[in-house]
């Protein structure tokens, strides 16, 4: 066990310094014991790490793209240089199996090597006018001063969206990472002065939501990016003490739908990826299948088969399936596959917490899921998937679209009207056909309904940290 009993320290422009509210224990959840200590940030830190952004902001926006190209692909070099103890910090604290977390540092150095190219590529446009001598410029500036809240169940893949796309476009952040795993944030901000970013562009808080509040309501920020939680999402929103951009991230509750004409195989494959993988706790993970009744009793056999086949154990075993990250989910899990069972659903695998210290489930199956249980219905967040068969495509879509969700959604097909069918009638921000990865780094990615608005990845992910200046010249 390795405990850090002194807590873990803020970055505010160039200094590490302690918090100086509540005390916070970080708990590793393969086998219960303390791996970190955090002290909640609080409002004064956060004033003054705000004020270090804004006071970076005035050279940071000045400096050209192509130095910013530079800065960003120096912080991608060093990550890659630490990926084995940045990895190592993601399983001690939330418990994904190191595989999978070695896997999320590489893609946290490729978000920053893909947004120092995409810093170069921010074009303006000229446009007619219809006087003579007139000519409108179209160009984009930085936003200014961003406050950055990420979740815990990428804790460092979705910082550095944020991070990489903020920086590159001429903005300084505060962020606040999960008071669940501070420690990997700690390290990779470790690397910001290496790297040659100056002081104050970028700035760490730690805390949970009242650190994070302060932050999301101060008054000097020019935007807010969040990842997390509807109601947290929502909170924010209400606390916000004036009028500014904000992209939220929120959750799914994610569909994978299975036709007739669906190659099996893939799609069992599909979904013991995307329903099991980081113990179910992705946003896009699949929650709910719905599967043509012709194919229905072929599909859930080979997925039960598959399921049971999954290995569990501590992260840094690399099992396929770690311990979840902490009680809520345990608990979540537990009312969603007890509510489903009280309204005549099966439980083919799984079902229960495992009794060992740390906070451990079973990876779950549940078939004949009705439209009012809580699986199909709400995100669960954990390693369980729930099957409901369908007779008509349009019934399939309509099942799919009917919750507050809108993130990401699947569907295995091959028949090329089936595809275009059900691709444009989900409402979803991201549709995967045939494949379980609904987003790619050079491409928009975002929610829509109840899981949020705004686009992390590709030039969309850049431009949400522009603001569009029309530069309207008489010559
Ligand atoms: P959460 O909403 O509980 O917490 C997210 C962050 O918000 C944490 O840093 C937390 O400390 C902070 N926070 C809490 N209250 C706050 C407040 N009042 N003001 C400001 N900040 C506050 O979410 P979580 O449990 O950490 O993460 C899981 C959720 O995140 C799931 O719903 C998941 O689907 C969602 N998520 C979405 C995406 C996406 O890309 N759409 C990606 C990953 C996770």
């Amino acid at each position: 066990m390795s405990v850090n009993v002194s807590p873990l320290k803020n970055l505010v422009g160039d200094t590490w310094v302690d918090g100086t509210g509540d005390t916070r224990e970080v708990i590793d959840p393969s086998n219960g014991e303390v791996c970190a200590v955090i002290r909640e940030a609080g409002e004064k830190l956060v004033d003054e790490a705000v004020g270090h952004a804004r006071r970076a902001l005035d050279s940071w926006r000045q400096t050209t793209e192509f130095e910013r190209r530079t800065l960003l692909r120096s912080l991608a070099g060093l990550v890659r240089r630490e990926l084995e103890p940045l990895a190592q910090e993601i399983t001690r604290e939330m418990g994904k199996p190191i595989g999978e977390a070695r896997g999320e540092v590489s893609k946290l150095a490729d978000a920053f090597e893909y947004y120092a190219e995409e810093a170069v590529r921010v074009y303006g446009r000229t446009v007619p006018n219809d006087s003579k001598n007139v000519t409108s410029i179209i160009r984009y500036e930085p936003i200014g001063v961003v406050a950055a809240i990420s979740p815990w169940n990428y804790p460092l893949e979705l910082i550095g969206w944020k991070l990489a796309a903020s920086l590159a476009a001429g903005c300084t952040m505060v962020l606040k990472p999960s008071e669940y795993t501070p420690s990997s944030a700690v390290r990779l901000f470790g690397l910001l002065s290496e790297s040659g970013i100056p002081a104050g562009v970028a700035n760490l808080v730690l805390g949970a939501g009242e650190t994070g509040r302060a932050l999301t309501s101060h008054p000097d920020i020019d935007k807010v990016a969040f990842t997390g939680s509807g109601p947290t999402g929502a909170a924010i929103t209400r606390g916000l003490v004036r009028a500014l951009p904000v992209s939220m991230e929120l959750g799914g509750s994610c569909p994978q739908i299975v036709t007739a004409t669906a190659n099996i195989d893939d799609a069992v494959a599909g979904c013991l990826r995307r329903g099991y993988r980081n113990a179910g706790q992705i946003c896009i993970s699949i929650n709910r299948v719905y599967v043509s009744r012709q194919v229905h009793t072929e599909f859930v056999d080979k997925l039960a088969a598959a399921v049971r086949r999954l290995t569990v154990g501590a992260g840094i075993d690399d099992p396929d399936v770690g311990p979840v990250t902490n009680a809520e989910i345990r608990d979540r899990y537990m009312e969603h596959v007890e509510d489903a069972q009280e309204k005549g659903a099966t439980v083919l695998v799984g079902g229960s917490t495992i009794d060992r210290p740390g906070t451990w489930v079973e990876p779950a199956l549940v078939d004949n899921v009705s439209e009012s249980c809580l699986l199909a219905t709400e995100e669960t967040f954990g390693p369980v998937v729930g099957v409901t068969a369908f007779d008509d495509i349009q019934e399939a879509i309509a099942l799919a679209n009917n919750t507050p969700a809108g993130l990401a959604a699947y569907v295995y097909a091959t028949d090329v009207s089936e595809i275009f069918t059900i691709g444009h009638g989900l409402d979803f921000g991201n549709v995967a056909v045939n494949n379980p990865d609904a987003g790619i780094m050079n491409a928009p990615y975002g929610g829509r309904k109840g899981s949020g608005h705004g686009y992390e990845h590709g030039p969309e992910g850049l431009h949400s940290y522009l603001n569009i200046k029309h530069l309207r010249i008489r010559y």
